[in-house]
């Protein structure tokens, strides 16, 4: 039996910010595994039997590390009995999330897994201020940007600095070969990689992985299409099935035991 994690954004803290896919998902849950900025009133949401934990950075003397976290999505996909697994994170759970270490652990430990997005906070704060972040009279790019990095590096750096941003091109079709020409005489590479995404989020969505110069000749995208460009697009590859336990640090085996704490009533 294998377990299945739901990777689900909770939007930016008020319950009715929730998506319907994610709602339906945590009524289902059997294990909860979320942020510190999740609302109770979600939480609610969840049936009594669910093991709800709080894995927040802030979360005092319960904190998890990074591995740690990993290492219960795993542990629970690996139980006897399958379960569903909702790792919950505020906003969009791949907009500043750090969701690239996690889908790194489940892809390394063929853990199936599936990506339920959120309202970000950027669009709920731009709500709240009656604004839209891309008039078109007065901005045709909106910049997406941390304060704080994994490598500390100041603002100014992470703005300006030669670390390529991730560029989300909206309505990049019907000319594509404009588009990825654009994209190149803007000093892209070639090979820059890329991902093209028709009806996201949809049951007919269609994801195509290329490069920059491959996407100058591609035929057939259907709309609505969104262009993914940068480092973040590479494909993976597909999802290995490796021993578990050869894969990953001594936490998986027992992650509950692992600090000694007790962090749900259920498992005292
Ligand atoms: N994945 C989240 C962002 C996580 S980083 C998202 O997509 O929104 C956490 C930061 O998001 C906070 O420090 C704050 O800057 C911002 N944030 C999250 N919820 C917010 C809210 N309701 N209002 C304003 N900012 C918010």
């Amino acid at each position: 039996m294998a377990g299945k994690v739901y990777i689900v954004g909770a939007g930016p803290g008020a319950a009715d910010l929730l998506t319907l896919r994610a709602a339906a998902l945590l009524r289902s849950a059997t294990v909860v595994l979320h942020d510190d900025l999740v609302p109770a009133e979600i939480l609610e949401l969840c049936p009594s039997s669910a093991q709800v934990v709080n894995v927040g950075k802030r979360c005092g003397r319960h904190s998890r590390s990074q591995e740690q976290i990993n290492a219960l999505m795993i542990w629970h996909a690996r139980e006897t009995e399958a379960q569903t697994i909702v790792r919950l994170k505020s906003g969009d759970p791949a907009v500043f999330g750090r969701l690239g270490e996690e889908l790194d652990a489940l892809r390394r430990a063929g853990v199936e897994f599936e990506i339920v997005p959120g309202v970000t906070a950027a669009s709920a704060a731009a709500a709240s201020a009656k604004i839209t972040l891309t008039d078109r009279r007065a901005a045709s790019a909106l910049v997406v940007v941390t304060a704080h990095n994994s490598r500390n590096e100041p603002l100014s750096k992470t703005i300006f600095g030669p670390a390529r941003p991730t560029y989300a091109v909206y309505m990049p079709g019907p000319d594509y070969a404009g588009t990825a020409k654009g994209l190149v005489e803007s000093g892209h590479e070639l090979a820059t990689p890329c991902a093209v995404v028709s009806n996201a989020g949809r049951a007919d969505e269609e994801v195509r992985y290329l490069t920059l110069g491959e996407l100058a000749s591609v035929k057939g995208i259907p709309a609505p299409a969104l262009l993914i460009v940068g480092e973040v697009a590479a494909e993976h590859p597909s999802q290995r099935h490796q021993d578990l336990l050869s894969e990953i640090s001594r936490e998986a085996r027992e992650p509950y035991h692992y600090d000694r704490l007790p962090i749900h009533p259920s498992l005292g």
